[in-house]
């Protein structure tokens, strides 16, 4: 062994501790994976070198074949993994094997609650990666060279995963990482070739490079030990190079997993090859699951981008728009240069296409998962529901496809989920509908109950209940769909076109001429609290209710806008009385216009209240209402 100087021991960070003590204690039951979780970082500082070796071939050091080597030692009780990638440097592993750098790792770490079940469901989502040895592990020590950097420049990474880990200078001949695992007691069933091989084989057969296992050999003649031989144990052939009919489907799974560091199958994917003008090849994922980090800006997002064959950047992102940045994968690109970068991937007309051919394959393969799968269709929009809401406004020529895979919630159901679409929706609208009725609102309980439903219900109208805050933002970039415009219930004069007979249409004009009276006098009381009065046909039950102007805004885009610090345009609801209604034929009847006022404030107070606004004056509405309490009780 080498000589160590510049030792120190510090101390991992409590995000790290607080995953470690998680690990060894929830993920008992499928401690197997560390190889597959070493060998994938292993797989990652190989292509890292293979790509800078391109501009730096020095890089190389001579020694041009890339490998993993996995070893063991039934008597030391040790598994040793080798790769020649990479490497790290001192400060890499500090800062590497210290600490978590993903952003919001702390707010994930608030989540854990203690229940070993429940968490390693969570850990599943954030990925483990490094740590995982500590799962079999009760010391690990990581032996490293930064390909490029003086032989004694290499790094000895020591800890027993208890809060600290110590590091030190080495000499190290060799560029790249050697991890030697001291299995904890009780598992040294993994110091075993065949178990090994087993585990590689099941885990990283789509390694698109040689792993490599000792062969047992007969010692030599006159030799104590024989000479190692070693062999390749995997296919070690990029996978989407292969034809899909080969590929089985543990297969695509397993290297979803290695690609996302995620711990669960994949819902769907799609692999293609596109020859032509452009060629590529691409292999796109849909994540069972949201990443804890879906909705933090700085969160990864992309997908792994292959110039021929080399990996050249994680987290390509001009290849998908923004509301798919949940999926994940990998394009092999024949066109780009190798040394593509960032801001020449953002202006590349070569991008654009293969952006809106990726996109449309992503699309189409979500419409196929919601007409082959709808259960796991639901899974998917509970999860990335939101997301796909960003879609209309940002995707433009995809509107009516995205359209198509939104889901709903509506008067069909009782329960607020969100599975209608709105070819369901289309395919069992009334005959003579030729409009897509919804309702926005704060929750699914305001919205279910809401009086503008009324006329809904009474004839069996279905409408759309849409309760998410994006909601009201989404449907401003949404005019129609299979050529059915989209109708606000609570918007503008609700005209339910041939679902009124004539009759309904004469005997409302009738009723709108015989209150022409009542009209005045409540324009009159109610002055500058409304933009006018009206007989409304949206009523069964309840007196009043208050609609949007046309061009105004809704109630969330009020609140989003005022939530932001926005200046928001004031405007004045329409008050719509129904003329049936007791309350009303009191109001009509009514000779003191105090108690007139009165009662039209407290009826406009409650519309604002069903809809789910606050009051401007709360004080003035119970007032008035207790007033006519005592009158009552006098
Ligand atoms: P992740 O792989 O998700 O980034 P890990 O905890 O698995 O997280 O690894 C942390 C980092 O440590 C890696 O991103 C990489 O920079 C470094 N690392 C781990 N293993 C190796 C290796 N074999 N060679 C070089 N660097 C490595």
């Amino acid at each position: 062994m080498s000589v160590e100087t510049q030792k120190e021991t510090l101390g991992f960070q409590t995000e790290v501790k607080q995953l470690l003590h998680l690990m060894i204690h929830s993920l008992y039951s499928n401690k197997e994976i560390f190889l597959r979780e070493l060998i994938s970082n292993a797989s990652d500082a190989v292509d890292k070198l293979r790509f800078e070796a391109l501009a730096k071939p020095e890089l190389l050091e001579g020694g041009a074949e890339l490998k993993i080597r996995v070893s063991f030692d039934k008597d030391a009780k040790t598994v040793t993994l080798e790769d020649n990638g990479i490497g790290m440097s001192r400060e890499d592993a500090i800062t590497h094997l210290g600490t978590i750098a993903k952003s919001g790792t702390a707010d994930f770490m608030k989540h854990l609650t203690g229940d070993q079940k429940k968490d390693s469901h969570l850990i599943g989502q954030f990925g483990v990666g490094f740590y995982s040895a500590f799962i079999v592990a009760d010391k690990v020590d990581v032996f490293s060279r930064r390909a490029g950097s003086a032989a004694s420049e290499g790094v000895h990474w020591s800890s027993r995963g208890e809060g600290n880990f110590e590091v030190a200078t080495i000499d190290k001949a060799e560029r790249g990482t050697r991890i030697v695992l001291h299995l904890k007691s009780g598992e040294d069933e993994f110091a075993d070739g065949w178990r090994l091989r087993n585990i590689i084989k099941k885990y990283s057969d789509h390694i698109a490079l040689p792993i490599e296992l000792p062969k047992e050999v007969a010692a030599a003649e006159g030799e104590e030990k024989p000479a190692v031989e070693w062999e390749t144990v995997n296919r070690a052939s990029a996978l989407w190079t292969r034809p899909r009919t080969e590929i089985k489907d543990e297969e695509y799974q397993e290297f979803y997993k290695h690609i996302a560091h995620d711990f669960e199958n994949p819902l769907s994917w799609s692999h293609n090859k596109v020859e032509g003008k452009l060629e590529y090849s691409s292999l796109l994922y849909v994540p069972s699951r949201a990443p804890f980090d879906l909705y933090q800006r700085e969160a990864p997002k992309g997908l792994k981008l292959y110039v021929q064959r080399v990996f050249v950047m994680d987290q390509a992102e001009s290849f998908l728009p923004l509301y798919l940045r949940f999926i994940k994968g990998v394009v092999d690109s024949n066109d780009l240069s190798l040394n593509v970068s960032r801001e020449i991937l953002q202006k590349d007309p070569i991008i654009d296409s293969m952006k809106s051919a990726l996109t449309k394959r992503v699309l189409d393969m979500l419409e196929k998962l919601a007409k082959n799968e709808p259960e796991q269709y639901k899974g998917f929009w509970k999860n990335f529901g939101q997301v796909m809401k960003e879609g209309p406004a940002e995707d433009f020529a995809n509107k009516e496809k995205i359209a198509g895979l939104l889901r709903f919630a509506s008067t069909s159901g009782d329960d607020g989920e969100q599975v209608v679409g709105l070819a369901e929706y289309l395919a069992r609208a009334k005959e003579g509908q030729d409009k897509i009725y919804y309702l926005t609102g704060e929750t699914y309980a305001q919205v279910k109950n809401s009086p503008h439903l009324e006329v809904f219900r009474k004839k069996g109208i279905e409408v759309l209940l849409l309760t998410d805050r994006i909601d009201e933002w989404l449907m401003s970039y949404l005019s129609d769909f299979d050529g059915k415009s989209f109708v606000d219930v609570a918007r503008g004069d609700l005209d339910l076109g041939n679902l009124d007979s004539e009759e309904d249409k004469k005997a409302a004009e009738e009723v709108a001429k015989a209150k022409e009276g009542l009209v005045e006098r409540l324009k009159t009381a109610l002055g500058e609290s409304v933009a006018e009065v009206r007989v409304s046909h949206r009523l069964t039950d309840s007196p009043a209710i208050l609609a949007i102007g046309e061009q105004d805004l809704g109630l969330q885009m009020r609140q989003i806008l005022e939530a932001s610090g926005q200046k928001v345009p004031d405007s004045k609801p329409i008050f719509e009385f129904n003329p049936a209604h007791p309350l009303i034929e009191k109001l009509d009847n009514e000779q003191s216009d105090e108690r007139f006022g009165d009662l039209s404030h407290i009826l406009f107070d409650q519309a604002a209240l069903a809809a789910g606004d606050s009051l401007k004056d709360p004080a003035a509405y119970v007032r008035r209402l207790n007033k006519l309490l005592v009158e009552l009780s006098a």
